[in-house]
């Protein structure tokens, strides 16, 4: 049987239910209950930053974020240097990188999961693993959880908090089937669009390009206009592009149904050109291979790509040429331009846009606008964020505000 505590269930056990759950169970009033298909806590969470788990980032801004609505309120409230205490005070250390991304002074996703999972058990949150909710329905003023394999002692709840993530990276037990009860009970959600993924390249040109890695400066363009640039490391692969430069504007491919999209990239930082020109301008006097200038700055097999692109042979050495024919030749490194065909699906996206609609909560609390003692966090609602800490950030940031907003409805002090 249930007691006369505040029953509250938390659907989802990734880092926004873990530390929703770790939040409520601090209060004595409270009596947490938190359900996952998955067998422990955290699995997705263990994966992040290629096991790293890239935590938070000192940098971040609302400005930053791909969402539906202003977040520089909510990130005041709870900002890195705070998720960085709450951590420390789970007995997580951090540490920051030169370009303020955080990681767990471990390096280890794995380390910081076990550690959540015990602090989960020392609380007394009921966690039920291996059970997957099918539905969330409303009986009166309380909710009631249909889930299997059923425990009759924990179906009716005074609060729930929904935190089970988006449809990014099914292979880690993503699932969204939860949204058709929302979309029974009437709350706004938008369709879930792939985003941190990497895109299809048109065409098998690019089969030679393949495993080159380098930073450049990458431009979307659709229907031929500028949309957004970034700066980042770049992957080629069999099949395309990936790497940060390129998901961190997928999601405004994913939006582009039927427009044709375009990649522009610059291979060349200033300092690079600088470079390249200085030699090619000291070199006029003697054979040097046009291709050793490049090589200077650049991997040789992008090097050989572009250079045979521009019509230019390997043989080609600097007194050949004319500094006008030197010039255009750059500039094929700095507007090297690549039909996309489409970005890669859910399952290699890291996270996604769409999801519960800004318009559908409250926020810091997280709380239902229709339906109250109803609360969402993670990236189940319609935020997401470049790579560097921002979706973890998220996922953690609202969850410890979702249960903050569950402590003041119930309590009052
Ligand atoms: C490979 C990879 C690497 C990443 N690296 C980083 C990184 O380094 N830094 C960063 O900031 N972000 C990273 N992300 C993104 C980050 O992992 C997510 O944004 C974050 O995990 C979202 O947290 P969440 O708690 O909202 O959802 P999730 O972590 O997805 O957790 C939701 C949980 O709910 C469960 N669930 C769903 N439906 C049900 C149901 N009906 N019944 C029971 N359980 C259910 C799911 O199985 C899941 O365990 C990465 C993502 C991936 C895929």
């Amino acid at each position: 049987m249930q007691s006369n505590e505040i029953q509250v269930a938390i659907l989802g056990a990734g880092p926004a239910g873990i530390f929703a759950a770790l939040t409520l169970s601090q209060k004595k009033q409270f009596e947490v209950s938190l359900f996952d298909i998955n067998p422990r806590p955290g699995r997705k969470f263990s994966q992040t930053g290629s096991g790293r788990c890239n935590i938070t980032n000192m940098g971040i801004r609302s400005e930053d974020y791909f969402s539906g609505g202003d977040l520089s309120d909510f990130l005041e409230r709870y900002p890195p240097e705070k998720i960085r205490e709450v951590l420390s005070s789970f007995g997580i250390a951090t540490i920051e990188t030169e370009d303020g991304w955080v990681y767990p002074r471990s390096f280890s996703g794995i380390n910081v999961t076990e550690i959540l999972a015990n602090r989960l058990t020392i609380s007394s949150v009921n966690f039920f693993g291996r059970t997957k909710v099918h539905k969330l329905s409303m009986h009166g003023k309380r909710f009631h959880l249909d889930y299997f394999p059923k425990s009759s002692d924990f179906v009716n709840f005074d609060a729930v908090i929904l935190a089970s993530g988006s449809k990014a990276f099914p292979q880690l037990s993503a699932d969204d089937s939860i949204f058709t009860s929302l979309s029974d009970l009437g709350i706004k959600c938008l369709p879930f669009r792939p985003a941190l993924a990497g895109l299809l390249l048109r065409g098998k040109t690019f089969d030679a390009l393949s495993g080159v890695r380098l930073d450049a400066e990458v431009t979307l363009l659709t229907r031929s206009k500028p949309v957004k640039t970034v700066f980042g490391n770049l992957i080629f692969t069999s099949r395309g592009v990936n790497g940060p430069a390129v998901m961190n504007i997928s999601h405004l491919v994913a939006d582009q149904k039927n427009v044709s999209c375009q990649l522009s990239i610059n291979f060349l930082s200033n300092e690079a050109e600088r470079f390249i020109t200085k030699l090619f301008k000291a070199s006029q006097h003697r054979s040097l291979p046009l291709r050793d200038l490049f090589l200077s700055c650049l991997p040789a097999r992008l090097t050989d790509f572009i250079l045979a692109k521009a019509g230019v042979s390997q043989e080609t050495v600097c007194t050949d040429i004319e500094f006008g024919s030197f010039k255009k030749i750059l500039n094929e490194f700095k507007t090297f331009q690549v039909p996309i065909q489409d970005v890669e699906g859910f399952r290699n996206s890291q996270c996604c846009c769409g999801g519960v609609s800004f318009e559908a909560f409250t926020l810091p609390e997280m709380e239902s606008k229709q339906i109250p003692g109803l609360f969402f966090a993670g990236e189940m609602v319609d935020v997401n964020g470049p790579c560097g800490g921002y979706n973890l950030h998220w996922a953690i940031a609202s969850g410890i505000a979702a249960a903050e907003g569950c402590i003041r409805r119930f309590l009052t002090f």
